[in-house]
């Protein structure tokens, strides 16, 4: 909802307004985003409108609103995306309440799951892959299937954001990354879950070139030269300047000349 208007406070009218002509200019699917969107009290209501236009919602969400049973249940009494994404940054308390500086969140977050789940099966969860979790993908993986969560979206840091603040200290290693995120992949296909991938560079898992999704193009994203040879460059997000300035090439990073 803030991509709508960003930097103050949106009222339910210019959702609605600005629903009303996403459906005038050809869109079929409207996202609800944040910051946090949990926190207008409109959230259903807009989502509602949305469905009742006649066109797909998404929602992502930190879950913490729906820790709240009564939240949850009235929410999905009234409104049923298509899909519900949350984030979750560790399967360890302490590392996902430093990165959302909210002790107490981890658990909230689980508890916003559980509850999502009771009324949803179409839920997903993102993992935004950092430094201190890279190495424990497949772990996160394993937490998520347990919450009964059937999808899971491992996401690659943009280390530096819209207004120029880089996060040097979230930085991973692109090279190192390649083992794990294969790891957590298989992990996840062992479980029958599904797998999505995105802000990665395909070749770091070309044998799962399918799951890679396409999102808007980051500034902080550009094509090596090796990728005028690859097949998958037209829906590749290529290679994060600020990892590779840091790292050098990955070994990893190769022109891929088929589709598999
Ligand atoms: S070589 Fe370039 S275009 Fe091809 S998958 Fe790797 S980063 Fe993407």
């Amino acid at each position: 909802m803030d991509e709508i208007e960003e930097g103050r406070p949106i009222t339910f009218a210019e959702v609605t307004r600005e629903i009303e002509a996403a459906k005038r200019d050809g869109y079929a699917r409207i996202d609800f985003f944040g910051g946090e969107p949990t926190t207008y009290s409109f959230l259903a209501d807009a989502v509602r409108f949305a469905e009742d236009a006649g066109l797909e919602t998404m929602l992502a969400t930190n879950a913490l609103r729906f820790a709240s049973a009564a939240y949850a249940k009235a929410f999905f009494r009234r409104a049923r995306p298509l899909a519900v994404r949350v984030s979750l940054y560790s399967h360890a308390a302490d590392f996902h309440d430093r990165v959302t500086k909210l002790p107490g969140s981890f658990e909230k977050t689980l508890a916003g799951i559980r509850n999502i789940r009771a009324h949803h099966e179409r839920i997903g969860v993102s993992v935004l892959i950092m430094s201190e979790n890279a190495n424990r993908l497949a772990e996160i993986t394993e937490l998520v299937h347990g919450l009964g969560v059937p999808g899971i979206k491992f996401i690659g840091l943009i280390e530096t954001d819209r207004t120029g603040h880089a996060y040097p200290e979230l930085a991973y290693d692109l090279h190192a990354l390649k083992a794990p995120l294969a790891a957590a992949v298989a992990k996840a296909d062992r479980l029958g879950m599904i797998v999505q991938l995105e802000k990665l560079p395909i070749c770091i898992a070309k044998r799962h070139a399918e799951r890679f999704v396409q999102e808007a193009p980051d500034p902080t994203f550009f094509k090596a030269e090796i990728c005028a040879r690859c097949v998958e460059s037209p829906r590749c997000p290529g290679f994060s300047r600020p990892a590779i300035e840091r790292g050098g090439m990955p070994a990893f990073a190769k022109p891929i000349t088929r589709r598999g």
